[in-house]
């Protein structure tokens, strides 16, 4: 068994499988040199979780500090302290970037190449299955549009995937543009040293506020058990944020005037929400971002942090020129303008000879490509935490792995043989960085089991308790190994 990535979601995948198969030998390779994956590399300013830690945490893990909106170092330690407590850690080999995995179905193995970062050396192993676990994003390297007259700005120009440690903005004039969740963290954040935070945005986005500590959560840690206050949290917060995404696609109207009326409280009477805070597409169209007690419109409220709505002609000397002819005076310009999406860490697939072309695969229950044999991947949620898809997705794959054992299968694999099912987008996000990726992305189905449904309470039973043996997964049992080779146990 070999899991791609040492994130949340790796950390994760080794513990359900540990668990359930205490003698299997598994490896980790993590390109990086420390475990973590977002929470490890984000280091910007105010740097948190945007959606609930009862959630995002995992489901065999209460999350009992008091904050429910947790900071990324408090979130890096939880990771950090599931893989101590497994002994998960003595599994990672640091440093090696997967770059290569070919499936043989004669023998009913995967033959990886990794890549060592600090040598350059290839390292070759082979394992019986194969999960990525490598997030959605490149690592390397945000998302910045080409910006006219960047060079010519004599300030600091920072992406906040590259936070530079000794970045010094204490007294100074500092323009974030973009207006996703990044921003919107970092705005508050920085208005606490600088001079004056401006958030320059081309389209306004969906903002909500919600208490940074979870007041139910908080009155029942008083009498119950971490455990128990644990599960009753998560579950409030699963059944409340489904309900609320559902209102949103049912009854846009509806929910938009909620959110507004929010934002039109949190801020000063005479604010021009409708040009800074009335997006053009609906709830839910794109992610929509949450603001612990609502620090941003406290920010702008008491001055330190201002919102234009505006598009960028050119940067300048001392700033950037905005289309509408304004200027903004700027020492330190942050692009908060997002991620490149990246599938299975950029590795390339080879099955039987074939180079696999993922975006003509489809995605079996959001989880394994079609055609795939002996492979996973984990990807949360798009409308939800992510964490409660990964871990649906461990239990899955679990649960395939002990079908296998105990009918003697070396090979499963989903095949679409229904010519009923057709083929959709993978996701449905108009935001600019989903659609900028969509194409190198598989599809999803129009059916069972090919449909992503991205609905928790619905995964519960078609992923957890629904038939692992359901048509579409097929299991055979390939001739056994004739040569010996490395295997994971004696690389
Ligand atoms: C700033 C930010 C805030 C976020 N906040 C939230 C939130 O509040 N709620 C939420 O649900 N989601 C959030 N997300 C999404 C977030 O990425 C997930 O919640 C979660 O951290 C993903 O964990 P992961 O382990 O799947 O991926 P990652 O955290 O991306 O980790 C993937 C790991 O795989 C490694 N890797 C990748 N490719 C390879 C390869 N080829 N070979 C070897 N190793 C490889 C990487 O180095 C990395 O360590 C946020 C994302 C960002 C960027």
């Amino acid at each position: 068994m070999l899991i791609v990535g040492a994130g949340l979601s790796g950390i994760g995948a080794a513990h359900h499988l540990q668990e359930a198969f205490p003698g299997r030998s598994y490896a980790i390779l993590e390109a990086r040199e420390d475990l973590g994956g977002t929470w490890d590399l984000f280091r910007y300013p105010g740097i948190r979780s945007d959606s609930d830690m009862h959630t995002l945490g995992y489901r065999f893990r209460p999350w009992t500090a008091a904050k429910s909106i947790s900071d990324g170092d408090s979130i890096l330690e939880y990771v950090r302290q599931t893989a101590l407590d497994g002994r998960i850690d003595t599994k990672i080999r640091f440093q090696h970037r997967v770059v290569r995995a070919e499936w043989s179905s004669e023998e009913a193995l995967w033959a990886v190449e990794a890549e060592r970062v600090d040598s350059g050396e290839t390292v070759r192993l082979t394992c019986g299955y194969l999960w990525v676990c490598s997030g959605y994003y490149r690592y390397d390297e945000g998302f910045t549009p080409e910006f006219p007259g960047a060079e010519d700005f004599t300030g600091e120009i920072v992406h906040p995937q590259h936070w530079p440690e000794d970045l010094d903005y204490e007294g100074k004039r500092v323009v974030v543009i973009g207006s996703g969740a990044t921003a919107v963290t970092l705005v508050p954040a920085m208005a606490e040293k600088a001079a004056q935070v401006t958030m320059l945005q081309r389209s306004p986005t969906y903002i909500a506020s919600m208490p940074a500590e979870d007041p139910i959560a908080s009155g029942l840690r008083r009498f119950l058990p971490d455990k128990a206050v644990y599960t009753i949290v998560r579950w409030k917060n699963v059944v409340l944020q489904s309900l609320f995404y559902q209102l949103s696609r049912r009854r846009p109207q509806a929910v938009k005037k909620m959110i507004r009326a929010g934002v039109e409280r949190s801020l000063p009477p005479g604010y021009d929400v409708d040009k800074h805070f009335k997006p053009k597409y609906n709830p839910w169209d794109q992610r929509m971002c949450l603001v612990p007690n609502g620090d941003l419109f406290k920010a702008i409220r008491n001055g330190d942090a201002t919102v234009v709505t505006d598009t960028i002609e050119t940067f300048t000397e001392d700033g950037i020129k905005l289309d509408s002819g304004e200027q903004l005076e700027a020492d330190v310009i942050v692009t908060a303008t997002g991620l490149n999406l990246l599938f299975l860490g950029g590795m390339e697939l080879v099955v039987d000879g074939e180079a696999v072309d993922v975006s003509e695969k489809m995605a079996y229950k959001g989880m394994m490509l079609s055609g795939v044999p002996n492979c996973a991947f984990t990807v949360g949620y798009t409308n939800a935490s992510w964490t409660l898809k990964a871990d649906l997705t461990s239990e899955y794959v679990c649960r395939v792995l002990a079908h296998m054992d105990s009918h003697g299968y070396r090979k499963s694999v989903p095949e679409l043989a229904d010519p009923n099912v057709e083929e959709l987008p993978l996701l449905d996000f108009t935001s600019g960085y989903v659609q900028r990726s969509l194409d190198q992305f598989p599809k999803q189905g129009s059916k069972e089991p090919w449909k992503l449904r991205q609905n928790y309470v619905l995964d519960i039973r078609t992923i957890r308790r629904g038939a692992i043996d359901d048509g579409a997964m097929r299991f055979s049992n390939p001739a056994p190994r004739s040569k010996s080779e490395p295997s994971l146990a004696s690389a």
